[in-house]
């Protein structure tokens, strides 16, 4: 049997390809290694979102072709965000990648192995938009979660970003395909999904004409084995009140948000095309703080845009002071060829770096008083892994992979379980907790 492995970089919603790719394979008889060393065939699911995504990629395929020079590995497979955008330039600089596979060829990754394992270059490209997300999947993350992905592509035009040029026009997902997949899910195991897309609240609008988000949301709390629903990436502009109210109320939707607001003053939100202002955003927060009693906000945010004085840098700063997101990510501003805002004016990129530190700073700072505030409460958590004789949870405030995690203090806990623990502390970002009562939720 021919061995595949699969390098999945970037985002949660390149993961979720990754796994249908592994999917497809192993349904082609191919067997999954999780190491490139020894394998005929190594596959590296690109990102091409910014600067450092882009050198993150080239550097493993460089890598990988050393590799394959030395006579470690077969084949080499480039597919992705990155072998899109780039596809004449990669296909003409790195001639040791033997196959390409673009965002809408994910369905035909076999046809692509096969190829490369015959001496064929092959170059798969259809539109973005002819993807199939309904593609079984090999799951990648540990047993009791997993990405659920409702939605590709992106309709909206923010000046900063390449990813609508990439990866097409939003598609909504049938809501029957995305229940079937999550009890898919459920039946093998899964007990948390984690609702994602390039923009959630959109969901629904170009399939069935309206937002459909809060209604799929109520139908996956509605399946048996599901416990816990998360849900990432919310544009800010739109949160009908219908959602508001299902997150309040729908007990198996976890009281934690992620929406990336990018920035906060007014002209640079204009300017790179953000809908809505400033003082929607913050109105936002507080009815959300308001109506969802404990809900934790996560957020992302760019530095150095276009636009981005010291004014506007220290209004940004003052708002995240006051609106206090237990969880945020920075990113400092990658110029992007084919977009809008890379011929405009803009800080130099070594103030782009330095205010995301302080950014990072400041957040740091934030979610320290967050993990402080924790402390003394009683809550859920997923046990995950026992390392170094320690174990590992997740609670309602930390997503998978970006927001730490629960150090639980106990003996004998078995993972997978739910359990209920006290907060007694933290620990570098991370909280620190010891069980209340053992067994599963
Ligand atoms: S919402 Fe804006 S930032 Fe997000 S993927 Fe779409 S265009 Fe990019």
């Amino acid at each position: 049997m021919q061995t595949v492995c699969m390098i999945s970089l970037g985002c949660a919603k390149n993961l979720v390809n990754s796994e249908q790719m592994m999917g497809a394979l192993a349904a082609a008889g191919y067997a999954i290694s999780p190491e490139p060393e020894g394998s005929d065939v190594v596959i590296v699911n690109t990102c091409a979102f910014i600067g450092p995504a882009k050198q993150e990629a080239i550097d493993t395929l460089l890598e990988l072709g050393a590799m394959k020079t030395a006579g470690r590995i077969g084949k080499i497979v480039a597919a992705g965000c990155l072998a899109e955008r780039y596809r004449d330039e990669i296909a003409a600089e790195l001639p040791e990648v033997d196959a390409f596979v673009g965002v809408g060829a994910f369905g035909e990754i076999a046809a692509a192995v096969e190829g490369a394992l015959t001496g064929a270059r092959t170059a798969l490209f259809p539109p973005p938009e002819e993807c199939d997300d309904s593609l079984p999947r090999a799951l990648s993350s540990p047993g009791a979660w997993a990405y659920l992905k409702i939605a590709d592509g992106c309709d909206n035009r923010c000046a900063f970003c390449v990813v609508p040029s990439i990866r097409g026009k939003y598609r909504s997902r049938a809501e029957e395909d995305i229940l079937r997949e999550a009890r898919e899910l459920a039946e093998s195991g899964v007990r948390e999904v984690i609702v994602i897309a390039q923009d959630t609240t959109r969901y629904g609008l170009d399939l069935y004409g309206e937002r459909r988000l809060a209604g799929l949301l109520r139908k996956i709390s509605e399946i048996d084995g599901i416990l816990w629903i998360r849900l990432h990436y919310m544009y800010p502009d739109d949160v009908p009140e219908e959602l508001i109210r299902e997150l309040r109320d729908n007990p198996k939707i976890l009281k934690y948000l992620d929406i990336p607001i990018q920035h906060i003053n007014d002209g640079i939100l204009k300017k790179m095309r953000r809908r809505g202002t400033g003082a929607e955003i913050r109105a936002l927060i507080a009815r959300l703080r308001a109506e969802i009693p404990g809900v934790v906000l996560r957020t992302s945010l760019i530095t150095g845009l276009p636009g981005e004085g010291e004014a506007e840098f220290e209004e940004l700063c003052g708002f995240l002071r006051e609106a206090k997101f237990e969880r945020g990510g920075v990113f400092p501003y990658s110029p992007e060829e084919g977009t809008e805002a890379f011929s405009m004016e803009r800080p130099d990129s070594e103030t782009a770096y330095a205010r995301a530190e302080a950014v990072e700073e400041l957040q740091s700072r934030i979610m320290d008083g967050f993990n402080a505030e924790r402390t003394g409460k009683v809550e859920t958590v997923l046990v995950e892994a026992l390392e170094d004789g320690v174990y590992l949870g997740r609670g309602y405030a930390e997503s998978p992979d970006i927001d730490g995690v629960v150090v639980i203090t106990g003996e004998n806990l078995r993972i997978g379980d739910f359990i209920e623990v006290k907060i007694i502390g933290s620990d570098g970002g991370d909280a620190v907790a010891e069980p209340v009562t053992g067994g599963s939720a």
